[in-house]
């Protein structure tokens, strides 16, 4: 690994806001690749996610927290926690929130960033969605609310505007170390990953209460070198009798159109071949278990 020059910046920043602004999105458009889960439904990122975006004068590590709203159930407070937790120990906060919707007064990230020092920028996501004319009054609107170190409108989705973020957060950094290697995008194992590409499928064809209680396991995971492919064992876990017919499917139809959208993807991700088994356990109630949910590896 080559020395970084005089000059060099480097530094954390937490990415927060409620879910479903954006956050996934604009993580993996930085970095350059998926690295994050995104849907539509709310709550998708459960744990703490880091993305690597190298730069020849810098190195910015951003981490995708869970989306901070109130916490009800065991999994609910340690999303906050965590997004809590994360915003303590950065060089910088990111906080997004949508210019397609009305300005959040009331948001529980006023809670979480109540005690914390770190600056906060505020990025405006999905300009896409407004019209330019209704930008101005929101800024002015956010900018009554808290000091921020600066506010930025874009697009994570058709990345207009993130080069500009970018910049933006960079001014922020301090002077630092390369902490990874340039071609590195996330300091995640691959199982991980795998795990979280299967429960993006599960999210992408399952309704309300389905997909709120599913945790994806992979159990095995083992490369055949003479056939040059990878076999994938995993279970997906979830909380109801129900829930797990829904997935079976008829003739197992669902569970197989999952595993063939996933495998898929983790081929793409991994460059060889895979051999992917899914199946499907009830865990009654995981969600509220903290045993359960240390289990599942949300610690
Ligand atoms: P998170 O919960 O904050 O991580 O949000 P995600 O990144 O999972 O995104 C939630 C939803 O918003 C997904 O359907 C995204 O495609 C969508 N989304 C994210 N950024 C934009 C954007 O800039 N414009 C539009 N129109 N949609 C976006
Ligand atoms: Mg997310």
């Amino acid at each position: 690994m080559k020395q970084p020059d005089a000059g060099f910046r480097s530094g954390f920043i937490a990415i927060i806001g409620r879910p479903n602004v954006g956050k996934s999105t604009l993580l993996n458009c930085l970095v350059g690749q998926k690295i994050a889960i995104t849907s539509p439904k709310p709550q998708t990122t459960r744990n703490r996610i880091l993305g690597i975006l190298s730069r020849d004068d810098a190195q910015m590590l951003f981490l995708d927290t869970p989306g901070i709203h109130r916490a009800k159930s065991s999994l609910n407070k340690y999303m906050v926690d965590q997004a809590r937790a994360a915003c303590q120990d950065v060089d910088l906060v990111l906080w997004l929130v949508e210019a397609d919707r009305p300005i959040d007064t009331d948001s529980p990230v006023h809670e979480v960033l109540a005690n914390v020092s770190t600056p906060v920028v505020l990025g405006i996501n999905k300009v896409d969605l407004v019209d330019k004319d209704a930008l101005l009054p929101m800024i002015d609107a956010y900018r009554q609310q808290r000091k921020f170190a600066d506010i930025v409108p874009f697009s994570a989705l058709q990345g207009t505007g993130v080069d500009t973020l970018q910049q933006v957060m960079l001014k922020h950094l301090p002077e630092g170390p390369r902490y990874f290697p340039e071609d590195q995008v996330t300091d995640l194992p691959e199982r991980f990953i795998v795990a979280e590409i299967i429960r993006e499928q599960v999210l992408n064809r399952t309704q309300q209460e389905v997909p709120y209680g599913v945790a994806v396991i992979v159990e095995s995971f083992q490369e055949n070198q003479k056939r040059n492919m990878i076999n994938i064992g995993a279970v997906i876990n979830v909380e109801r009798e129900a829930h797990k017919r829904i997935l079976v499917g008829k003739g197992g139809s669902m569970v197989r159109n999952i595993g063939k959208a996933a495998r898929l993807e983790i081929e793409r991700l991994l460059g060889v071949k895979v051999y992917l088994e899914l199946f499907v356990r009830v865990q009654k109630n995981w969600t509220s278990s903290d045993r359960m949910m240390k289990e599942f590896g949300y610690e």
